[in-house]
């Protein structure tokens, strides 16, 4: 059943998050980041491919530094309407904490000939790469598995940006604002 991790975490009588992905994808592919102000703070890196979100948290943010490598370690499909997602998930249930939306926009694969099911043999190889088109993150990036030991098993990449024009050293985490902007979720963080 797709989703099936991501319904078994969570309540949706107690938590606004949504539970199915009720929209069919749609060209040009989506991309979102959530901040997300849970136990540890995080980012929700999610990438649209099949109709759901492929996901990473990254505990560090992502970085517009080439010279940066943030682990991302990859957790469960959520669904696409996830990607609209900014709220409060309340005490007690999954992730509990104010997620605000840091950044979306589309992305696409550096060939144009890739289409999502070579995607998806990319990430099953362990190696993604893509241009984003967002309001923070610009640019060509790639995802890449960590190679070592249970390498199968193993849930543990890496978000490094790629040198291109839109490289930079400057912190872009210090962007600190939801791209949708909802001030109430400002005050809740
Ligand atoms: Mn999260």
């Amino acid at each position: 059943m797709p989703l099936k991790k991501y319904k078994a975490k969570r309540k949706f009588n107690q938590s606004p998050e949504p539970s199915l992905s009720s929209k069919k994808s749609r060209k040009p592919l989506q991309f979102v980041v959530q901040k997300h102000y849970a136990s540890h703070l995080h980012y929700d890196f999610r990438l649209e491919m099949h109709g759901v979100l492929k996901s990473w948290a990254i505990p560090k943010g992502p970085s517009m530094n080439p010279h940066d490598k943030r682990l991302a370690v990859m957790v469960e499909d959520h669904p696409y309407d996830y990607k609209d997602f900014e709220g409060t998930i309340p005490p007690g249930n999954y992730g509990a904490g104010t997620v605000i939306i840091w950044d979306e926009g589309t992305y696409e694969p550096l060939n144009e000939k890739i289409t999502e099911k070579i995607l998806s043999k990319d990430l099953e190889q362990g190696h993604l790469s893509f241009k984003l088109h967002g309001h923070k993150l610009n640019g060509e990036f790639s995802l890449v598995k960590i190679k070592g030991r249970n390498y199968k098993a193993s849930n543990s990449w890496l978000l490094v940006k790629k040198n291109d024009e839109f490289a930079s050293t400057e912190d872009i985490l210090k962007r600190d604002v939801s791209v949708r902007h909802d001030p109430s979720l400002e005050k809740k963080k």
